[in-house]
């Protein structure tokens, strides 16, 4: 589903490709605002709604492997 923005992503890292210019893109994915719901603007990057649900994911799965199972 990502992979393709993912490749892309990969691409301008190793320097083959430049961002394009004046587009708000998400700094995770790099799709632009007409590809995503809701671009979210931080300092000088934005983040897309896909990119803040995975990690969001991450930082859950991560938090529970560090305090696992509260009570009991
Ligand atoms: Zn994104």
């Amino acid at each position: 589903m990502v992979g393709r923005w993912w490749d892309k992503r990969s691409e301008i890292l190793a320097g083959n490709l430049k961002p394009r210019p004046r587009v708000r893109t998400c700094a995770w994915c790099l799709r632009d605002e007409a590809h995503v719901d809701i671009l979210i603007s931080g300092p000088g990057v934005w983040i897309c709604d896909s990119c803040v649900d995975l990690l969001a994911g991450i930082v859950a799965e991560r938090r529970s492997r560090a305090n696992p199972a509260p009570g009991r």
